[in-house]
């Protein structure tokens, strides 16, 4: 069976979500991704969204994936769909800086640390804490919080990636508990080579890559 179909298979059963990450990969490439039918795309750098968006449909809904510098906010604030990658309070008050000045409410996510090994981004459980207890105040009022993501280990290990999946379920379940946020939906893990194993512990989104579109070349 095509990889697409399969892929959209697998998400659907589980009620998911697809983010084709699409990263590397050129417009062209994206086109054809884009008339099977899919409509949401992540990337990990502001400048190649920009560059990307202006010579794509224009309803595709672009997500950002990447670490994002606060300078460069502005830059995708008016447009962008989804931020998967808050790592600081730092540029979740810059996106809701941005976010008043256009009049929008944009949908974030809090990235959150869960891998035991590298990885070099994501919020600690004790700075989220922190962070929602300021979104729960009202301090960020253009900021509409929608859930977690994370990135587990890039690993064989099987139940070293298994156990970071479920601890950043736990984490995203106690934040459910605790605050009854609205709309707060959304568990972004799960990438190419983890995804299947990411649906078993309950993400709700999905982020793949190169099992799409085949090995990125990084040149
Ligand atoms: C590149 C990337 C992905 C997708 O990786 P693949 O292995 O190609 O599926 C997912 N999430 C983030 C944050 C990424 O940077």
């Amino acid at each position: 069976m095509d990889i697409i179909n399969k892929i959209t298979k697998i998400i659907e059963d589980n009620h998911a979500q697809l983010v084709v990450v699409s990263k590397t990969y050129s417009p062209e490439r994206i086109l054809e991704v884009y008339q099977r039918g899919l409509r949401v795309f992540g990337e990990n750098k502001v400048q190649e969204i920009l560059e990307k968006k202006d010579l794509l449909p224009s309803d595709i809904q672009w997500h950002m994936i990447g670490h994002l510098q606060s300078n460069k906010v502005k830059l995708i604030a008016p447009f962008i769909s989804m931020i998967h990658s808050v790592d600081s309070e730092k540029i979740l008050s810059e996106i809701q800086k941005q976010a008043k000045k256009i009049q929008r409410r944009i949908d974030v996510l809090l990235q959150m640390y869960i891998a035991t090994e590298e990885t070099k981004y994501g919020l600690s459980e004790d700075e989220m804490w922190l962070i929602l207890e300021k979104i729960h105040l009202g301090k960020f009022p253009n900021i509409q919080l929608r859930g977690l993501m994370g990135m587990a280990s890039f690993s064989d290990n099987l139940s070293l990636v298994k156990g970071e999946f479920k601890s950043l379920k736990t984490i995203y379940d106690e934040v459910i508990e605790r605050y009854h946020f609205e709309n707060f939906d959304t568990l972004s893990m799960g990438m190419s080579g983890d995804f299947e194993l990411a649906l078993e512990e309950g993400s709700s989104m999905v982020r793949i890559g190169s099992l799409i579109f085949g090995k990125r070349n990084y040149s």
